[in-house]
């Protein structure tokens, strides 16, 4: 009686605050990265939060231009990830039976972790099951006691957000958030903490604003204090860097300037998992402490074998292509993209549920960001550009931008407001 009153109390107070959610199922299109099949029902459901879709004339099914995924060079399609992951469940069959240290680790996940390494310039790599499992099993495995104290970026996606949590709650590590990209605040607050051991932690490419991290910067401050760096190179891995190596490749830092870089397998790998790319030493250290890789099952051999088919089929080609949509998509709309994830800030939840509407209307799949996923004020659509995109896909996209007022120097100023 009091779990089913909880429950009721708990999630009307959810719809008060206009953050009760629901899921939406989608339909994939076969060996295509760039689109989706929206049905009747899902676009039913879609019309419960956004009431102008109500009005759309489409068919019953609808396939849509998809600029919502982080299938940034589109190797979720990729017939030769399709295929390893075939023949790898086929031949291992889908379940790793157990966790990596007790029989799930195979010479699959071996080979991945040594070219993963080579991909980032460390010693060693570790797989796990998702990148939100990596952020939880580095800061948990590092900030153990109280002698040890995170530096975190207010901005820093939830898993790095969680795993300091973890570590400040459950081992009385010390945990200060500076401000955004802030050097001058970390710096002050680094240099104020007696700690005996700190760590930076940031992301590299930011997740909802599509910004940088400026790792040299971040690079001077370990060396001044003495700190761990951490980078989480989820969005920018296989992206950014002349070898897809990330941001920190691309802003000319040397591998061994950044302790442990944290990854996922699940955006430009086009497949799932995650990964710690580090010392041998801190390696070890991670499989003798790290929770998430103790006590959670190793990643499944469909997985391992299309992250690596992943990493053959990214070629540098496919990243150019991708890079030249971004190009081309500032161009076309005056945004300040940056990077494959641009922000379009709208402010307003209902606003940006309209705009989302709309572009549903109009063939497009982006769907709004809203609290708390973003700060309050700052609700947008968040859209992600894909080496899977045609130029043509682009254009379009930008062009219905343009139609619904969402574009130009106008919109540009108001989202450097508001961020
Ligand atoms: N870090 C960042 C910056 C992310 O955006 C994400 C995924 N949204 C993760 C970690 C978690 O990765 P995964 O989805 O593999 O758990």
């Amino acid at each position: 009686e009091a779990w089913a009153e909880w429950t009721a109390r708990r999630l009307a107070e959810l719809r008060d605050r206009r953050v009760l959610r629901s899921l939406r199922a989608l339909s994939p299109v076969l060996g295509d990265a760039s689109a989706v099949v929206l049905d009747a029902g899902t676009r039913d459901s879609w019309a419960r939060d956004a009431p102008s879709l109500g009005e759309w004339e489409g068919a019953q099914t609808e396939r849509l231009v998809l600029f919502a995924a982080n299938d940034y060079l589109g190797l979720s399609a990729h017939a030769d990830v399709r295929a390893a992951a075939a023949a790898a469940a086929a031949e291992s069959g889908c379940g790793p039976r157990a966790s990596p240290l007790v029989s799930g680790y195979t010479h699959a996940h071996r080979r991945l972790e040594s070219d993963l390494a080579a991909l980032k310039g460390t010693e060693e790599a570790l797989v796990l099951p998702t990148g939100y499992a990596a952020n939880l099993a580095v800061l948990g495995a590092l900030a153990d006691s109280p002698s040890a104290a995170i530096f975190s970026d207010a901005l820093n996606h939830a898993s790095i957000v969680d795993g300091a949590r973890l570590a400040a709650r459950g081992a009385g590590a010390a945990l200060h958030v500076y401000k955004h990209n802030d050097m001058a605040d970390l710096g002050a607050q680094l240099a104020a903490s007696t700690a005996a051991r700190k760590l930076i932690v940031s992301d590299s490419l930011f997740s909802m604003d599509g910004d940088y991290a400026d790792v040299r910067a971040l690079v001077a401050l370990r060396a001044s204090h003495g700190a761990l760096l951490v980078l989480d190179d989820a969005h920018a891995t296989l992206v950014c860097g002349e070898g897809g190596g990330g941001v920190a490749q691309m802003q000319g830092v040397r591998p061994e300037e950044v302790d442990v870089t944290v990854g996922t397998l699940s955006k430009a790998f086009g497949a799932h998992g995650g990964f710690v790319a580090c010392s041998a030493q801190l390696k070890r250290l991670l499989v003798s402490t790290g929770r998430p890789v103790i006590f959670s099952t190793a990643l499944p051999a469909p997985a391992v074998a299309a992250a690596s088919a992943a990493l053959r089929a990214a070629t540098p080609a496919l990243r150019a292509k991708l890079w030249a949509n971004v190009r081309l998509f500032a161009a076309e709309t005056g945004l300040p993209a940056a990077s494959p994830i641009v922000p379009v800030v709208v402010g307003d939840e209902a606003d940006a549920l309209a705009l989302s509407a709309a572009l549903l209307a109009d063939g497009f799949f982006v769907p709004a960001i809203r609290p708390p996923t973003v700060p309050r004020g700052s609700s947008r659509l968040r859209v992600t550009l894909s080496a899977a995109h045609d130029e043509a896909d682009v254009r379009a996209l930008a062009a219905a931008l343009r139609r619904h007022g969402a574009c130009g120097a106008r919109a540009a100023g108001r989202l450097r407001a508001k961020l």
